[in-house]
């Protein structure tokens, strides 16, 4: 992966290709944006740059692709590039100390390592908390991306010691040249990009198919939502709550009809109140499942317009 081949986050990509150009890298960046967009892509590109033996590579910002170094990348093994990935729904603190003692070591190649925490608002307090320690103390030539969803997620004392840099939804025509690249048939890239709210990793490995459906069934329940009697809201939340697997895309896929609901109605002067309060609905209820609150009282609150704070109050911890 190289910053050549990324599409879109031109701001994030400027900044970090002149701070490897400068030499001057922080240990620390926090990566924050929506699911899929891109932002372990832009990861991987600036550890090409930091761990590329070619000795031009941090004034190019990008690794030279040829040298041992870059062909372990590119093969997914190299000894100093660590990727801590949540087990489950969440990162536990042995899963932090294992990586701490990574980083401890000297690195395999020039001095760099770098790792990249996925999902770090997944982190337990307990991991957060060790982290913490190591963003406080990094190990020499240690380069930490940590990625998340939104700043908030995390503890503001991590925050505080990374460098943010926020990534927004791409275009249509962007995700559609990600896809691409990723070898989508072209008739069944226009149909996913439609479908992706400018995150292309939500739908890609999708069957176009399956996420058309999720769309529409979304932009039906926007339409319709108002409407619904109790009983019909009961029975969404369930069919949600039996299908877990799909659930994380049915939620993104609600918060896209939702958010061209708003763009409809932006002109007419009233602000859709009812659709502002779905949306911060959805957004807390994420926030409830990660926290493996029941998923099926966290769906029925949300379809009954009952995720308020109020309820998070009486379940969640503080
Ligand atoms: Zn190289």
């Amino acid at each position: 992966m190289s910053f050549s081949s990324i599409v879109g986050h031109e701001r994030p990509v400027r900044v970090l290709r002149r701070a490897l150009a400068s030499g001057r890298v922080p240990h620390a960046y926090l990566f924050w944006g929506p699911d899929g967009v891109g932002k372990e892509r832009v990861a991987g590109a600036a550890a090409g740059a930091l761990l590329c033996t070619d000795p031009g590579a941090l004034e190019r910002a990008e690794g030279c692709g040829a040298c041992p170094a870059c062909r372990k990348l590119d093969a997914g093994d190299h000894p100093d590039l660590h990727r801590l990935v949540p087990d489950g729904a969440s990162i536990p603190v042995d899963a932090v100390r294992r990586l701490q003692e990574a980083l401890a070591y000297r690195s395999f190649e020039r001095g760099r390592k770098v790792a990249i925490i996925r999902d770090g608002f997944r982190m337990t307090r307990e991991a957060a908390n060790a982290l913490l320690k190591t963003l406080e103390e990094p190990p020499g030539g240690t380069h930490i991306f940590l990625l998340a969803r939104h700043r908030s997620q995390l503890l503001p004392t991590l925050v505080s010691r990374c460098q943010s840099l926020r990534f927004d939804p791409l275009a249509h025509d962007q995700v559609l040249a990600v896809l691409r690249d990723l070898g989508a048939p072209p008739e069944q890239a226009a149909a996913l990009a439609g479908a992706s709210g400018g995150c292309p990793g939500v739908v890609w490995g999708e069957d176009p198919g399956v996420v058309l459906d999720r769309v529409q069934e979304a932009e039906d329940l926007v339409a319709r939502w108002d409407d619904l009697a109790a009983a019909e809201r009961f029975e969404w939340a369930g069919r949600w709550a039996g299908s877990r697997d799909d659930l994380a895309h049915r939620l993104d896929c609600l918060e896209h009809a939702l958010q061209r609901r708003m763009r409809r109605t932006a002109g007419t002067g009233r602000p859709d109140e009812r659709t502002l309060d779905r949306l911060d609905a959805i957004t807390r209820v994420r926030r409830w499942l990660d926290r493996n609150v029941n998923v099926q009282l966290a769906l029925d609150a949300l379809f009954l317009d009952a995720a308020g704070r109020e309820w998070e109050d009486l379940t969640c911890d503080p």
